[in-house]
């Protein structure tokens, strides 16, 4: 059984992080001569709270867990590429994941220099937590999943997650950017039953805030604190932090518009899996559909011509065929079911 320190990076584990003027003075006073800031143009001429604290109080009392649980990013990705500068050394470390899943894990594993080895879904997108652990060795120091998972937008069977919690020494990573779109709960009240989980979350989705970039990363106070040593001090800035207060005030439109797509959801769901369409229509617990439409890359540039945009994943592992579309509003939703439905009578042969 390894312990963290054996997880972290050597250079990590002894490295003493840049102290910022805000880490060695961070009270109260009425005079600032120490970060050789502008003393005009108030308040953006001042560094930001490197630690955001008011921010992760208000994120502490909406989730339940506590500020030392919680880093802030710039966006969900910095946490995912902060976990591979954190514990995984380039050439020799490798991390394991499932396909098809969020392509961010790969990419940040490639930039790092660190071996990335997948393990397909099931036919029908579940997890097979056999092949998973199987694909472990005494080098992989993190297993990223994605539930519900994108692009499949399925929730990972919770047992198989369980599984991999139980039998696996390293660092799991659980990216929860759908969440709460979800039926079945979050992984984050499992964190003091397991010291190695990350999950993440963003305000990127159901929050409607993809433009400000805030990501969270929820795990252990030492896991947070390797993270944090290795941050860029002012990684969130203060338009990101003082935005991100004012959306969290809300939790009730957050709500609101949650409800609002999973009632889209389900009626765009019925309406392409009936008649004239007959499209396979996967079950999804997130803000989109994957959708088996046949000629994905014709149904593609057809929704293109009529000015509509979807993501065609027919190139990618266990999606030949399929379009992701994200549901939009019911006049969105209404326009894409129309540029469908004339596609579909131009293409019916008379019989
Ligand atoms: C959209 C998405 C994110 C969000 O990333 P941000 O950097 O927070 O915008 C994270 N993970 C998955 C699986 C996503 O689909």
């Amino acid at each position: 059984m390894r312990e963290l320190n054996d997880l972290i990076r050597d250079n990590v584990r002894r490295l003493k992080p840049y102290s910022s003027a805000r880490d060695e003075f961070d009270g109260e006073a009425s005079v600032f001569l120490d970060a050789n800031e502008n003393p005009w143009n108030a308040p953006y001429n001042r560094y930001p709270d490197p630690m955001q604290r008011r921010l992760k109080e208000r994120i502490s009392e909406i989730k339940g867990v506590a500020m030392e649980s919680i880093f802030l990013g710039n966006g969900s990705d910095e946490a995912i590429d902060i976990i591979f500068r954190a514990f995984c050394e380039p050439g020799l470390d490798n991390v394991v994941s499932i396909i098809p899943s969020y392509g961010m894990y790969q990419v940040c594993a490639e930039v790092n220099n660190v071996e990335f080895r997948v393990v397909p879904l099931k036919g029908d997108f579940s997890l097979d937590a056999d092949a998973l652990l199987a694909a472990t060795d005494w080098r992989t120091k993190v297993i990223f999943l994605c539930s519900p998972n994108n692009p499949s937008g399925n929730s990972l069977n919770r047992d198989d997650i369980y599984r991999v919690l139980g039998s696996f020494d390293g660092i799991v990573v659980v990216d929860e950017a759908y969440i709460d779109f979800s039926s079945s709960p979050s992984y984050i009240t499992e964190l003091s039953r397991f010291p190695r989980l990350v999950v993440l979350q963003t305000l990127s989705k159901a929050w409607g805030a993809a433009a400000i970039r805030l990501g969270m990363a929820f795990a252990s106070p030492e896991i947070i604190a390797v993270i944090n040593k290795i941050k860029y001090p002012y990684n969130v800035n203060l338009l990101t932090q003082e935005m991100a207060l004012e959306i969290l005030q809300d939790e009730k439109c957050k709500m609101k518009q949650v409800k609002m797509i999973l009632e889209e959801r389900s009626a765009m769901a019925e309406a392409l899996s009936g008649e004239p369409f007959n499209y396979h229509v996967y079950s999804s617990d997130a803000n989109f559909l994957l959708v088996d439409v046949g000629d994905a890359n014709r149904v593609y540039r057809w929704l293109l011509d009529d000015d509509i945009v979807t993501r065609n994943r027919n190139s990618v592992c266990g999606c030949v065929g399929c379009l992701r579309i994200t549901i939009g509003t019911a006049d969105e939703n209404r326009r894409l079911f129309e540029s469908l439905r004339r596609f579909v009578d131009i293409n019916t042969v008379e019989r």
